[in-house]
Order: C-alpha cells, then sequence, then structure tokens
C-alpha cells in the first residue's frame, strides 16, 4: 500500500482497552492538527501509541539460515550456529546490522525494542551504540559467574536477558539472579520454548518476564499470571520451529501478553505483521479476538519506568496500521498488514494523537 505524504483518514485510536474514532490529518509522517484540507487516503488507520517489541535479538538480522535447522542446532548456547555467527562477523558488520533493524523497527511503527543481547559487555556497548533507545538485556559471555563482567555488562544494559534455565548451570543462575537484585537491576528469560521447564525454578529467579511459554502447561502460566510476570510471545519465530503458543490458556489465565519478534534472521522488527501471525493464532485458539490490541502495550506499565528506568531518551511515536472495512481486529490485522510510524502532535493533554 502506498502511503501518500499528505492525507486525511478515518483513525480509530487505541486508549487504554478500545478504539475510539479520530478524524487524523497527516503531512511527511507527522499527525497536524485541525484539518489542513488535505486528501482523503483510500484507507482507515488504526492507531497504537507507545508501541513496544517485547522481545528481540537484533544481531542476527543479517544472518542466513539453511532451511529445515532444528532449533537447539540454530540458537542454543554455546555452539548453535547463530553463536558461531555472532562471534566469527565483524563488529562492522554486526553494527550496520543493528541499525538496519533499528530503522525498520523505527519506521514501522515501536518506540523501541527490548533486545537479547548475546556477547558480553562489547555486544552491550555494540547496540548502545547503533540504537541509542533500545533496552538492552544483555548476557553474560564468560562460562563462570563473573561479578566483573556482570558490573561492565550493566554500564551499557538496562538488565540481563537470559537463553534458559536448561541452557545454564544452576548455580550460575543463582548467582546472576542474586546480583540482578543487588543492583535493583531486572532479569529476563526464555521459558518452556523447545521443551517444558520448571516454571517454580523459573521464577524463583524474579524475572521481570519470560519469553515464549509455547511448552508450558496451564498451570505453569497460572503462575506466572499469580505471581505477576508477563509472557512475551513470539509467533513468527515459534512458527518456524514449529511451536504455538497456547493463547486461550495465557488469555484464561489473566496472564499479561506481550509481543516480540524474536531473531532478525527470522522476523523484521514490524510488530504489525506480526501481529497478524497472533490473530491467526487467536482465531485459531478461539480466542477473543480483541484481545490482539493490548499486547503492544501490555508491557509499558509493569516494565518501563517501572523496573526499567528509562536513562536514553525514547521518542513518542504511534504505530498506524492502514486497513479497510470496519475496525475489526481481523480487518486491522491481516496478512498484508504493515505498521507505519506517525510522530505524534505535540500535546500537553495527551487527549488525541
Ligand atoms: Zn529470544
Amino acid at each position: 500500500m502506498i502511503i501518500p505524504s499528505e492525507f486525511a483518514a478515518e483513525a480509530f485510536v487505541f486508549r487504554g482497552d478500545r478504539l475510539v474514532p479520530e478524524r487524523i490529518s497527516v503531512k511527511n509522517g507527522a499527525i497536524v492538527p485541525g484539518d489542513p484540507g488535505y486528501p482523503e487516503a483510500g484507507f482507515r488507520l488504526a492507531v497504537f501509541p507507545d508501541c513496544l517489541n517485547a522481545h528481540t535479538h537484533c544481531a542476527d538480522f543479517r544472518m542466513k539460515i539453511p532451511p529445515g535447522l532444528p532449533l537447539e542446532e540454530l540458537v542454543a548456547p554455546p555452539d548453535g550456529l547463530k553463536h558461531r555467527y555472532l562471534r566469527d562477523t565483524s563488529a562492522g558488520i554486526i553494527g550496520s546490522s543493528m541499525r538496519e533493524f533499528r530503522r525498520i523497527s523505527l519506521s514501522s511503527g515501536s518506540v523501541s525494542f527490548i533486545d537479547f543481547r548475546e556477547n558480553g559487555a562489547e555486544g552491550c556497548r555494540l547496540l548502545r551504540e547503533n540504537a541509542p533507545e533500545a533496552i538492552i538485556l544483555g548476557r553474560p559471555a564468560s562460562p563462570e559467574f563473573d561479578p566483573e563482567e556482570m558490573e561492565k555488562i550493566l554500564e551499557y544494559a538496562d538488565g540481563i536477558g537470559l537463553s534458559s534455565i536448561s541452557d545454564v548451570p544452576g548455580r550460575y543462575l543463582d548467582d546472576i539472579a542474586d546480583f540482578v537484585r543487588s543492583k535493583h537491576s531486572v532479569l529476563a528469560i526464555h521459558a518452556s520454548e523447545r521443551i517444558r521447564e520448571d516454571i517454580g525454578r523459573v521464577l524463583s529467579l524474579d524475572p521481570a518476564f519470560v519469553v515464549h511459554m509455547c511448552e508450558a502447561e496451564k498451570s505453569d502460566i497460572a503462575e506466572c499470571a499469580d505471581s505477576d510476570v508477563p509472557i512475551a510471545v513470539c509467533p513468527g519465530s515459534n512458527a518456524y520451529f514449529g511451536k504455538t503458543p497456547p493463547l486461550a490458556e495465557m488469555f484464561s489465565c489473566g496472564a499479561s501478553v506481550a509481543l516480540g519478534t524474536d531473531n532478525g534472521m527470522l522476523r523484521a522488527p514490524d510488530l504489525a505483521s506480526e501481529a497478524s501471525l497472533l490473530m491467526d493464532i487467536i482465531k485459531k485458539q478461539n480466542c477473543d479476538p480483541g484481545q490482539v490490541f493490548g499486547v503492544f502495550t501490555a508491557l509499558n506499565g509493569k516494565i518501563l519506568n517501572h523496573k526499567i528506568r528509562i536513562s536514553h531518551s525514547i521518542q513518542r511515536r504511534v504505530m498506524a496500521v492502514p486497513f479497510e472495512g470496519e475496525p475489526l481486529p481481523g480487518n486491522i490485522f491481516c496478512r498484508s498488514s504493515h505498521g507505519i510510524s506517525l510522530k505524534p502532535q505535540n500535546r500537553s493533554d495527551r487527549n488525541g494523537v
């Protein structure tokens, strides 16, 4: 769909838990006040303020993957194909991959992305340099717990993002979790992606949120909901490995569900496109289609500025999704959906975008 440089459109703005109709006029990617008389667009817009991509790995954005590689051989540390790529690729190429990933993420409307950053402190430094507003959760690279390395990671990162309890020795996990607590920082971790993992053990680490939970039982999900630990789901990446997040159980347990695009080598960081895959699962699992709207902002109040203090600047922007027909979830998020970034008006009353 071609987006003109100046247009007026009927928009539906997501506020709290519903879409509110509002006319908007857009000039060069910015919402302008009043009605300057721009030509009417041939589409409507669904508008979502301050969308956060809840889970990414941006450094492998340019990596090419051979088809049919099992999950473990591709992404399991320390010697999965992805980790060998990250070790063997120059900082120049990784840095430019990060910049390209960031450009697409911003231009498709996300305010920022929460990146699980491999390669220790150096990986975090590289991302901070190339994507200043990224929320970085770094991963230690040393084979044994090293408080100095942890200190260095947290110089650049907003917290720690771990592979999974199955990939890290138990003592090491506890040392990391203790260190994170002592620094009043945050930790997040992949959980039950490939196999079911002990949710009690996962939650003992006090994660700010967990990622995937494809193989989780309903009781595991209920424990997350009871502990107020949000779950980030990544339907595109999961589908690549033949997995499906149990959304119906997540919603019925009252878990906070956030949306992420996961590995850059598998998915571009376009949340609207990812949400169309989520819609497919919502339909298959007979969930309330309206649940799709909340997943962009599920982490905002729970994590940002609450557990992760944002010291670097995040520019306000809205994700606008062009669509046709009634403002129903299935019309807004379909296979051709993509997000565009619009700069909101500079308004102090925060009414209207
Ligand atoms: Zn991940």
